[in-house]
Formats: structure tokens, C-alpha cells, sequence
């Protein structure tokens, strides 16, 4: 069995990943070791580096293929392709009632840099590194991680079309599909044309939402929009947003949807619902701080103001959905991914964060 690995390692918030020799833990009973073909990146890759210890091995949405397995491991064997989601604990009453995404254990597993019993996963020189990330730091040629959290897929499909899906494009998709549960002729206006917003739209198309709105401020990602089932797109330079919106939706909008973080774009959000909608967000200005905010223009609404995990998404069945409808054409989320070799990660990483890259993915093999 591989006892070691190279892994993309991070030593100070925001600064370059260098690629290291890494020493790996022992499996675990449940575990499975992945030896991963390609990572997504994601904005939580670069946020979270300021709530880790460092040095840490970032990266959480790995796909590859199962190189050995923990003895009591029973869902895959080795050779399997796999997609690794995000962790869940399957002990919690949210995990045990099928609502993995609202996991109590969802911070210490995503963030606490090691597995939930506070064991590592990996060293580099005998000492320890914040690995674990989402329980997997995928940014990495391997990957310890629960079996819990694999997703076993067919093996016909390009490996960084499994990567782009398990995190941002599950998220938006998820949004639409499963925690709105948008339907035919319902209006929508989603704020930013990122690979999380994008995965929205194309999701809206499909079961016939309309109007259906798109802001950004990057012209190519409104053309973009437009292509992938937009009816609308605005441009937020173009004067307030809000009254842009109401240009096309007198009454207001069912739902709105904020993936861009900006706090004046949660404000239009909020603006922008009709009476009884639903404001959905998926990234909070100013994490974990206090927002100045008015309720008054929730409460007059009679509106929702609904935080979002992973698109409350069940990956095991969901991520297999969106595998099938992008085979059938009918969910392209291909048209937002951009391939890098593994070594040119800082590359992917400085385009992904000027807006060159709407979907970066990593390739190890
Ligand atoms: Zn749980
Ligand atoms: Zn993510």
C-alpha cells in the first residue's frame, strides 16, 4: 500500500502551494485510501486557509480511483472511480434522518484539519500537517477518506468532469433542485455568473423556471449565462441593480439566489423578491461578522432569507443525476471547467481568483 503521497502544501493564508513529499496515516477500519486523477478548486480551498492551522493540504472535491480499502469497507472495492462529496458523520439525528448536509459535525469534519477523533492524516518530515480537509484534502495524488463519503460512479467519464461537480456545481444545482424545488414559470434572479450561480441557471432551464435572471459584472460570464438558459442578464454597473430587476419583474421575483458575496447584492436580493419569496445564500459577506442589516425588508415580504448547504444535496444519489443528465446533454456544466496539471496549481489558483477560470480543475494523472 502507498504510505506516502504528494501533496500541494500551503504554509501561510493566501500564500503559493508548494508540491511536497507527505507521509500518510494508516486506513482505518472504514476508510479508503483514493489515489485521486483530479481536484476541483474552490473558493473554500483559499477562504478557509485563514481557519486552518498551516501548514494544511486544502482541496475538496476529489475524484479518482480507489486504490485499498479498510476491513470493515464494504460500498467499494479497489479499481472503483469514485467521487468524493463533502463529510457527514452518520450519527447525528440530521444524518440519520437522511439530511447529511445539515451534519452538526459538518465545521470540525470540513475545517478541524483532522479526522473527528482529532488523529491526523498526514506528515511531512515526521511531523504533523493540517490534512482532513472536508476529510480529504484532495489537493494531494491521494486521499484518505471515509467511505461514507465516496460516491461510486461509472467508469466512462473524464476525470475532471467528476472533480468540477461534488462541491460548487452540486451546490447550485442542489439549490434549485432540492432546496427550492423551483418549478415551471417560476421567476429567478441569481447573482453572480460563477461556477455555483452557473450551475443554478443551468439547473432553472431545466425544469422551465422563467423569467430568468442573471447579474455579474464580467461581460463574458453574461454571454455565458445567456447561452446556458438565461433569459435576462444585467450587468451591475449598469446603474441599481434593484430597479433593473424590477424593469422585468414588476411584482417581484419567487426566488433569488446570492452566490457572489457581495454585500450590496444581498441587499438586491432581499429587494428583489416578490411578497412570500425566497431568498436563498450559499456565502455570507464578511463571514463571521455582524452585518448591518434591515428585517424590515424580510419582514414586509413576508419573506425567506435561507442559508444553504451543498444545495441539500444527498451526494450517493444526486451527484449520479447530474453525471446523467450531462450525458444527455441537458446539463453542460462542461462549459464552465478549465483543466491545469497538478504542478501548475498556483496558476489555476491566480486565474480562478481574477475571473479567467470559472471552474478550475486540477489534473494528477
Ligand atoms: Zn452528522
Ligand atoms: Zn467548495
Amino acid at each position: 500500500m502507498v504510505t506516502t503521497a504528494t501533496a500541494a502544501v500551503v504554509h501561510e493564508p493566501q500564500g503559493t502551494f508548494t508540491l511536497q513529499q507527505v507521509e500518510l496515516d494508516d486506513l482505518r477500519p472504514d476508510e479508503v485510501l483514493v489515489r485521486n486523477q483530479a481536484s476541483g478548486i474552490c473558493h473554500t480551498d483559499l477562504v478557509a486557509q485563514r481557519m486552518m492551522t498551516l501548514p494544511a493540504v486544502m482541496g475538496h472535491e476529489g475524484a479518482g480511483v480507489v486504490e485499498a480499502v479498510g476491513r470493515s469497507v464494504q460500498r467499494v472495492r479497489p479499481g472503483d472511480r469514485v467521487i468524493v462529496s463533502y463529510p457527514w458523520c452518520g450519527a447525528c439525528p440530521q444524518c440519520m434522518e437522511g439530511k447529511p448536509y445539515y451534519c452538526s459535525e459538518h465545521m470540525p469534519l470540513g475545517f478541524g484539519g483532522t479526522r473527528l477523533d482529532g488523529s491526523g492524516t498526514m506528515k511531512h518530515n515526521g511531523s504533523q500537517l493540517s490534512g482532513a480537509f472536508f476529510q480529504q484534502s484532495s489537493f494531494a495524488t491521494h486521499s484518505i477518506t471515509p467511505e461514507r463519503d465516496v460516491v461510486p460512479v461509472r467508469d466512462d467519464c473524464a476525470a475532471e468532469r467528476l472533480a468540477a461537480l461534488p462541491c460548487g456545481v452540486q451546490t447550485g444545482a442542489g439549490s434549485i433542485l432540492n432546496t427550492f424545488r423551483v418549478g415551471a414559470r417560476d421567476s429567478l434572479v441569481v447573482f453572480g455568473a460563477g461556477g455555483v450561480g452557473l450551475s443554478a441557471v443551468m439547473a432553472a432551464r431545466l425544469v422551465g423556471a422563467a423569467p430568468l435572471v442573471v447579474v455579474d459584472i464580467i461581460p463574458e460570464r453574461l454571454e455565458l449565462a445567456l447561452e446556458l438558459g438565461a433569459t435576462h442578464v444585467l450587468d451591475a454597473r449598469n446603474g441599481p441593480v434593484a430597479e433593473q430587476i424590477s424593469e422585468i419583474l414588476p411584482q417581484g421575483a419567487d426566488y433569488t439566489y446570492e452566490t457572489s458575496g457581495n454585500e450590496q447584492a444581498l441587499e438586491d436580493a432581499i429587494a428583489s423578491l416578490k411578497t412570500g419569496g425566497q431568498c436563498g445564500i450559499v456565502i455570507a459577506p464578511h463571514f463571521g461578522e455582524k452585518y448591518p442589516f434591515s428585517p424590515t425588508e424580510v419582514f414586509k415580504r413576508a419573506a425567506c432569507l435561507r442559508g444553504i448547504i451543498q444545495g441539500s444535496s444527498v451526494p450517493n444519489t444526486f451527484l449520479p443525476r447530474l453525471l446523467e443528465l450531462n450525458r444527455a446533454g441537458r446539463f453542460p456544466y462542461e462549459r464552465l471547467i478549465r483543466t491545469y496539471a497538478f504542478e501548475d496549481i498556483n496558476q489555476a489558483v491566480e486565474d480562478f481568483n481574477v475571473g479567467r477560470a470559472i471552474k478550475p480543475v486540477l489534473l494528477m494523472s
